[in-house]
């Protein structure tokens, strides 16, 4: 039996972890914490709201009487840590959100940890002394900057971030780090690459392309589209925290990949192809300031330490998401004609 804190559980990779820990880990308690702010959308847990191993708490991971509260009464085990701005272009537009929410909001978890997880019986600050507790701090590949044409990151390379977003994950890591080094709290970090599958905000490259291109609308591409992700659908990203959470070795980092490297002129190609339209709706339009030229992630360390495996295939994977948006359409129209319409406008109209 253990409780588990998942914050930012209503976001797109948040809530296809807190569906799959309440389905797979029945005698789990799976308490999500979220703010919910724009990216956090309480429809993509429907499914579950009612299950006997799932509760829901309307909460800034920024309060610290909140959390604090939370770890007193809820008896928390282990926390993974997914709330965050995760959005690059809103952070150049507005970067002190993503500082207190990515690296504020990071300590006042790791404090509550620290002040209810007594890790030394010698530390009088400490309440109870728990084994097997575990901080999980969900961070990107992004946090080590651009690659050139060449390599890939490894996880003892420094971090090199060059965007408000990755500077405001890599100073959590950092953070993260310290409070394994100084204090003795079990953790661990895991490094992913660009996600895609169901349930991701429209803001995002590959449901932004899709839902664009299913209506006919231009599709914007910065710079010459040559811009080169790797990309791993959600659903392994999920059983790579899972697996990180039960077996990882306290205070290590773990890289997470797919091996699908692509540029993003690639995926809005073949998202034109399968939906059967034209390459006419491409609009290049100016590129983003400080934009990464390339990222690769080299995943030896989970793949052979923690024997974890993605499952998806690219074509497949994309073959799913591509057709789940198609079947969704209410569920991104409801977010369609909300503020994010505005936003939208502004960024990719000039309006
Ligand atoms: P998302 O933007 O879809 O979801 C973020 C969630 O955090 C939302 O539900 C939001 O309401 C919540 N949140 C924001 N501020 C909060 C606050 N102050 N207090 C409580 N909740 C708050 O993001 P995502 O794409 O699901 O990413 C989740 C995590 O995974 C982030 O930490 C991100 O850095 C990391 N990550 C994402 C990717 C990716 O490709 N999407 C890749 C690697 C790592």
């Amino acid at each position: 039996m253990k409780n588990v804190l998942v914050t930012g559980g209503a976001g797109f990779i948040g809530s296809n972890f807190v569906k799959m820990m309440v389905e797979k880990y029945p005698k789990y308690n799976i308490l999500n914490l979220d703010a919910l702010t724009y990216a956090g959308n309480l429809e993509n847990l429907s499914d579950i709201d009612t299950a006997s191993n799932y509760t829901f708490v309307k909460a800034d991971v920024r309060d610290r009487e909140v959390i604090e509260q939370i770890f007193n009464t809820q008896d928390i085990d282990l926390v993974v840590n997914f709330a965050a701005e995760s959005h690059v272009d809103r952070s150049i537009d507005e970067p002190e959100v993503f500082l207190t929410t990515n690296i504020i909001g990071t300590q006042v978890l790791l404090d509550a940890a620290k002040k209810y997880w007594k890790i030394n019986p010698d530390d009088k600050y400490c309440k109870e002394y728990k084994e097997g507790v575990k901080f999980l701090q969900v961070s990107t590949d992004e946090v080590y900057g651009a690659l050139g044409e060449t390599g890939m990151f490894v996880e003892t390379m420094p971090l090199m971030p060059n965007s408000p977003y990755s500077a405001s994950k890599a100073s959590a890591d950092m953070i993260v780090r310290v409070y394994n080094e100084t204090f003795g709290l079990p953790v661990n970090i895991t490094r992913c690459s660009n996600n895609y599958g169901p349930y991701q905000f429209p803001e995002k490259l590959i449901p932004l392309m899709i839902n664009n291109c299913m209506k006919g609308k231009n599709l914007p591409v910065y710079g010459d589209g040559m811009q080169v992700r790797d990309w791993l659908h959600v659903s392994d990203h999920c059983s790579a925290i899972d697996t990180v959470l039960h077996k990882g070795i306290d205070g290590e980092v773990y890289n997470v990949g797919g091996n699908n490297e692509k540029a993003n002129i690639e995926i809005v190609k073949l998202i034109i192809n399968t939906l059967g339209k034209s390459e006419n709706l491409i609009k290049y339009v100016k590129d983003r300031p400080g934009h990464d030229r390339r990222y690769a992630i080299d995943n030896t360390k989970i793949t052979t330490e923690l024997r974890w495996e993605p499952q998806y295939t690219f074509e497949q994977g994309m073959k799913e998401t591509i057709q789940w948006y198609l079947d969704n359409t209410n569920w991104i129209e409801n977010i369609i004609s909300g503020d994010y319409a505005n936003y939208y406008d502004r960024m990719y109209m000039g309006v």
